[in-house]
């Protein structure tokens, strides 16, 4: 409860919490309730989490609460495991949520009931035209809609037609229930739309009870009056139908008076965040689900080692407005890889490996050498990586015919390994093909650690690991989804899916202490990004996702494209 030393936040300010902040001030309301309302046909996208943390976000600052519910009014296309995933984001995004789900389709008899209220008060009817004549007699924008025949009936007529359409006397599209409002009104919402349709589909949650089930747009504004929420949160495109909520909620014996405020969408570059689409990349496998981590789904993030906080980082660096923007991919990219810089332990792997053998190292021998666990963080000490006289470097590292300025290897060239010693290449093992398979070099034992004792300075310093210690792993990279910028905009969206989206890499040889990283832990593998152990992981096969690269991967794309 809102009392005078109880004071209201003014932290943040955006014209929503304005609003709340003023409501709570007058005592328009007592206390803040507000809900996230998705429909479970799909899973959550970054866009959700926009609308996720704003509803639970001011439930917390202004001592509120939040409902999760699910508008669960169309079993046609709604699934429990689509239920079940967005409650495992909703927890996994770590918004102070409780656990308790509320859903639409608990209060199906009570929206029925106010069907038949609506009927009883000669403001709703049940319509014999078929979808396409409805259609027909909607109008357009600028021509007014007519009036169907349906539209006079009798309140008993109606009552009597809309309870058999309850009781299954009707097939499925035959007839539906429309509010009677305004034909020629010049908000096409309010040219009688439906409230009830019948879909004979089992319902995730009621079975086959139901044939009848309300549209959204019924259900909405009532369900948000049961639950008492005082302000209701939600996107741009339902402005236009929030005179129909209204008209809903002035004519039915409601408990509360919910009231609607709209702000904007989250567009992201180089991304599409319409579950319509999302579901057809899924559908027609140009993914591999839901959670496949080039997708912009909330679990699709998770699994690409994305940490909720930088989800929260992203978000709370979006304003809450009216005005439609689209967010550069690339500030989400830099909210996960700023704070990994600081936390993610350093490794070594070698994703794609040539071999070097060290011809003046001893054959036989191993020592361990220390290497700094993360240069940002001395409390996170050292480790000891094994080193030998066969190790692997990485092939880009290493070019027959270098330019002066490429600090790598090169015949004749010195470079440093990391935490280890300088080694010179002297000679080039080629294939028949003509193919270097291998590198010949002699190590300095004057360098161990990585410095020469007579001062002399080489400027490269390479990631390696020893071949007879090496796990070998799966590497999933990861580039944009798409090309475009604006995919949503291509005439197929699907015509500027990159084709290098996703480069599978097998036979990366990883330094040993990498065959323990927990699941949802992040490190970096050196020079190369951050990375993360996949599900798809076993113990006899490694499989690791890079969450991030160590620069801006969408310039590169642009660059490339
Ligand atoms: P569609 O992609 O077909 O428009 P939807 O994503 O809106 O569907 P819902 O399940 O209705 O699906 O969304 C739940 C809530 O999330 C709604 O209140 C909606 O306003 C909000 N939401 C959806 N997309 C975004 C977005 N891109 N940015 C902010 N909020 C969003
Ligand atoms: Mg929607």
């Amino acid at each position: 409860m809102n009392t005078e030393d109880n004071a209201v936040p003014d932290a943040v300010h955006d014209f929503i919490r304005d609003k709340i902040r003023e409501d709570l001030t007058n005592g328009t309301v007592g206390s803040l309730v507000t809900r996230f309302p998705p429909e479970p046909n799909g899973y959550l996208h970054i866009g959700h989490a926009k609308s996720i943390c704003l509803n639970f976000g001011v439930a917390r600052e202004f001592g509120g609460h939040c409902n999760l519910r699910f508008d669960d009014t169309n079993p046609a296309k709604e699934d429990q495991e689509f239920i079940d995933a967005i409650q495992a984001d909703v927890k996994w995004l770590d918004v102070g949520w409780d656990g308790d789900v509320k859903y639409a389709s608990d209060n199906f008899e009570q929206l029925y009931e106010w069907a038949e209220h609506l009927i009883g008060e000669g403001l709703a009817y049940v319509e014999d035209l078929s979808a396409e004549e409805m259609r027909e007699y909607r109008g357009t924008l600028t021509e007014p809609g007519r009036e169907s025949p349906s539209r006079s009936r009798s309140v008993e007529e109606n009552l009597d037609l809309f309870r058999r359409m309850r009781a299954g006397e009707f097939e499925d599209g035959a007839r539906v229930l429309r509010a009677k409002i305004d034909m020629a009104s010049g908000n096409i919402n309010l040219r009688d739309p439906v409230l009830y349709r019948i879909i004979r589909a089992p319902h995730p949650r009621t079975g086959d009870t139901w044939c009848i089930y309300p549209t959204y747009d019924f259900a909405h504004g009532q369900t948000d009056a049961m639950e008492g929420i005082t302000h209701s949160l939600c996107t741009l495109e339902f402005e236009d139908h929030r005179p129909l909520y209204d008209w809903l909620i002035e004519n039915l014996p409601v408990p509360a008076r919910p009231r609607q405020y709209e702000f904007s969408r989250l567009n992201m570059t180089h991304t599409v965040l319409s579950k319509r689409l999302l579901t057809q990349l899924v559908a027609e496998g140009h993914v591999a689900g839901w959670d496949d981590p080039r997708m912009p789904t909330v679990s699709g993030f998770r699994r690409r080692g994305v940490p909720s906080s930088a989800i929260h980082d992203f978000i709370s660096r979006l304003s809450i407005s009216k005005n439609e923007g689209t967010v550069e991919a690339a500030m989400l990219e830099h909210c996960i890889r700023d704070p990994l810089n600081d936390s993610a332990l350093r490794r070594m792997g070698v994703l794609r490996p040539l071999k070097v053998v060290i011809e003046n190292y001893p054959e036989g021998q191993v020592e361990e050498v220390d290497a700094v666990n993360n240069p940002r963080d001395e409390t996170a000490g050292i480790r000891k990586v094994p080193f030998s006289r066969e190790i692997y470097v990485e092939r880009d590292d290493f070019m027959e015919d270098a330019p002066k300025k490429f600090f790598r290897l090169s015949l004749g060239r010195e470079v440093r390994l990391r935490a280890a010693y300088f080694i010179t290449c002297t000679d080039v093992i080629k294939d028949a093909a003509g193919e270097v398979i291998e590198l010949r070099c002699t190590y300095d034992p004057e360098t161990r650690g990585g410095d020469s004792p007579d001062g002399r300075k080489v400027k490269g310093t390479l990631h390696w690991v020893s071949a007879q210690h090496a796990v070998d792993a799966e590497v999933r990279l990861y580039n944009p989804l798409f090309v475009d910028e604006n995919p949503g905009a291509a005439e197929d969206f699907r015509s500027v899916l990159n084709p290098e989206s996703l480069e599978t890499l097998s036979g990366c040889k990883l330094e040993p202490s990498l065959s323990d990283v927990a699941a949802g832990e992040v490190v970096q593998f050196e020079r190369l990004g951050y990375f993360c152990v996949d599900p798809d992981a076993s113990a006899d096969n490694p499989v690791f996702n890079r969450t991030v690269g160590l620069r801006d991967s969408f310039a590169r794309a642009m660059a490339k494209g």
